[in-house]
């Protein structure tokens, strides 16, 4: 099983776009949903923490992965920082011993990004509390930065999704069945 979380939702927008009022709860609902159909098409087994505009809180989803198990989970969101100049794609891990998943995604994801000449930020570690499951493997992906300009043109460009789409459900299968 894999677990697939877009972050936010409902009342909880994420970050926001105030030109152009687009919101990161619905750019992660979206990318997250891609990528879960394309696994599901292929026989995986994916739980969705939710799969339309509610709200949940960051406890539900730490609880419902520790419950469930799955054999990797991970967690959509886009950046922001009122810097409009801010750009680029990093992930996150909180335990080390994850690093062999996040190398395989972000090594894919990024591959694809290069192409519209977007930064790669990094592989880092950070305490997100929905990464905090020592047994799991469990990485947060920061796709591109929503303030900024040129990034946020991609992100509501339903050519650029798919393409995006496409290198997490391949990245995923890849560490899937390498990893797990
Ligand atoms: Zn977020």
């Amino acid at each position: 099983m894999i677990i697939l979380d877009a972050g936010h939702g409902g009342r909880d927008s994420g970050a926001v776009n105030p030109k152009i009022r687009v919101m990161e709860k619905d750019i992660v609902l979206r990318i997250t949903l891609g990528v879960g159909r394309g696994l599901i098409r292929d026989k995986y087994q994916v739980v969705f923490t939710r799969d339309d505009d509610r709200f949940i809180t960051l406890q539900d989803r730490l609880l419902l992965t520790r419950r469930l198990k799955p054999k990797l989970f991970i967690s959509f969101h886009v950046n922001s920082v009122v810097n409009p100049l801010a750009n680029g794609y990093e992930t996150f891990i909180r335990f080390s011993k994850w690093r062999n998943y996040q190398n395989t995604i972000h090594s894919e994801v990024i591959n694809y990004l290069r192409q519209y000449k977007i930064v790669d930020r990094g592989q880092k570690q950070g305490n997100y509390l929905v990464l905090n499951n020592p047994e799991i493997p469990s990485i947060l992906v920061e796709n591109l930065f929503i303030r900024n300009d040129y990034e946020v043109g991609l992100l509501t460009n339903q050519n650029f999704i798919e393409g995006l789409v496409d290198s997490y459900q391949r990245s995923i299968k890849t560490a899937y069945e390498v990893f797990s």
